[in-house]
């Protein structure tokens, strides 16, 4: 490998670690973390399925309502800067469909046309925008079971069917979310040398080899500017004969600032998560929460006394649904408009596009600030169940105050981060002082009318 070239990277290496290096390398190691995980989801989905669907009466049981969305999705959300998309090493649908493939699989090419991530985003807003009303996952144990089995069956069809992780790589909604914030995350895998790659002849992490698979989701190492696809499978590493692919330590965001490649799909679900996180806090808080029934109430063409039940049961939740589109949209629109007016003249969608990467600090700090309460919840549980194994009581709980103060605390960091993203990518404008200016106003016209709307729900009472 060219010296000088390994020494302009100057960083430093994780798989220099001899211990990790070996446990990254070594063949059964993650088959081994995928089974023991494969094990706990059945145990998971068992316990859901064997619960009553209400967590009120007798017989409901909150274990896999408490793993998945109490201790699972926050963990994930609150390590991400750490590990980036680390999860999917362990991850044990994601290997269901490795297993599927090593027994059958067709190996068909995924469709060119749908090789987006429109879908992902589709079923992301889709799963929590109907959770409030039509499946009610966090309460609902036995839904939450089933949505695992549907995501678990729709691994195991896409490995019979296509070649590679196509479910990883197109559909899964966690990966999707993984992938665009692990542009946040402190840690890179890249190559240590282009020129290294370049002069390979056999570019054995394409392909494959004896050593290790050929990179499921697609990555050239050579290539890669952000972390947003790579599942962190470690296949490259093993099957890298020049020892060239780098596990480095990393100033958190820099994929943000460094990344050229930016897409209308990220930049839509960006916007997406900021606007539907914060609605789902005003859920939580009464006076919001009565306002929107009472206006889906208003406008129900039939008695809702009467007609209860299907009130209940068809016309909320479709309007949950035509409400999360529509805020979705407005918050996408909210940007491009913000966009329009900076840039007169210039092309608008590439500027809406670009610029939404500076809203990422912001997306992210929204999705934390809606799972503090499950996190700390989910944490309480096993502290309880811990303390009850060894004859102790251990009860722990937070005010809603202070939780409230926390959701505002991480709003407010992701605002600021978001200012500081925007004037990066602004930096990057070949019109230097102009078109920082000009990003500056757009991100900050966006960013500002956020805060404004998150600020006015987190300082409504809380239920
Ligand atoms: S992309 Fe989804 S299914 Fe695939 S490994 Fe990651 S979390 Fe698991
Ligand atoms: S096998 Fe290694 S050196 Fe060759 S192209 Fe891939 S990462 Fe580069
Ligand atoms: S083979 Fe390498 S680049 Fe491809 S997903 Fe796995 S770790 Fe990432």
């Amino acid at each position: 490998m060219d010296k000088k070239d390994i020494d302009q990277n100057g960083k430093t290496d994780l798989l220099d670690v001899y211990f990790f290096r070996n446990l990254v390398k070594n063949r059964f190691f993650k088959p081994a973390i995928n089974l023991i995980l494969f094990v706990f989801l059945l145990i998971i989905i068992y316990y859901g399925l064997s619960s009553h669907a209400d967590l009120r009466f007798p017989g409901g049981n909150p274990f896999a309502t408490i793993m998945i969305w109490d201790l699972w999705h926050p963990l994930l959300a609150f390590t991400i800067i750490l590990f980036g998309r680390l999860w999917c090493f362990a991850c044990p649908i994601g290997a269901v469909g490795d297993w599927t493939q090593s027994v059958f699989s067709l190996k068909r090419k995924y469709p060119e046309k749908y090789r987006n991530l429109w879908i992902a985003v589709i079923l992301f807003l889709f799963i929590f925008a109907a959770e409030r009303h039509l499946f009610m996952f966090t309460r609902n144990p036995p839904n939450t079971a089933y949505l695992l089995i549907f995501f678990m069956a729709l691994a195991v069809v896409m490995g019979a069917v296509f070649e590679k992780r196509s479910f990883c790589r197109y559909i899964c909604p966690i990966g999707l979310v993984l992938g665009v914030f692990s542009m946040l995350s402190a840690v890179e895998l890249r190559c240590k040398s282009k020129k290294t790659c370049h002069d390979h002849d056999v570019k054995e992490c394409v392909i494959g080899n004896e050593a290790g698979k050929a990179c499921p989701v697609g990555e050239f190492p050579q290539a890669m500017e952000r972390n947003n696809y790579c599942i962190m499978c470690m296949e490259c590493v093993k099957s890298c004969s020049k020892d060239n692919i780098r596990i480095t330590p990393r100033l958190p965001g820099a994929d943000i600032i460094k990344s050229v490649k930016t897409h209308m799909d990220e930049a839509y679900l960006i916007h997406g998560v900021i606007i539907i996180f914060l609605f789902v806090m005003g859920m939580e808080r009464l006076e919001f929460r009565n306002i929107i029934i009472n206006f889906v109430r208003s406008i129900a063409p039939f008695d809702t006394v009467i007609y209860r039940d299907f009130f209940v049961n068809y016309w909320r939740n479709m309007w949950a649904v035509t409400i999360f589109l529509l805020i979705t949209l407005g918050a996408a629109g909210l940007m491009y408009l913000s966009a329009r007016l900076s840039f007169p003249g210039e092309n608008t969608k590439q500027k809406f596009i670009s610029l939404s990467y500076a809203f990422i600090p912001l997306s992210l700090s929204v999705y934390l600030a809606e799972n503090t309460f499950r996190l700390l919840k989910g944490l309480f549980y096993i502290a309880e169940n811990a303390g009850r194994a060894v004859g102790q009581t251990w009860e722990f709980s937070i005010s809603f105050e202070t939780i409230n103060h926390l959701q505002i605390i991480l709003l407010l960091s992701g605002f600021v981060f978001t200012l500081w993203a925007g004037y990066l990518i602004g930096r990057k404008s070949p019109d230097h002082e102009k078109g920082l200016q000009q990003s500056m106003v757009a991100v900050g016209i966006a960013a500002v009318v956020y805060l404004i709307i998150g600020i006015k729900i987190l300082t409504l009472p809380v239920i």
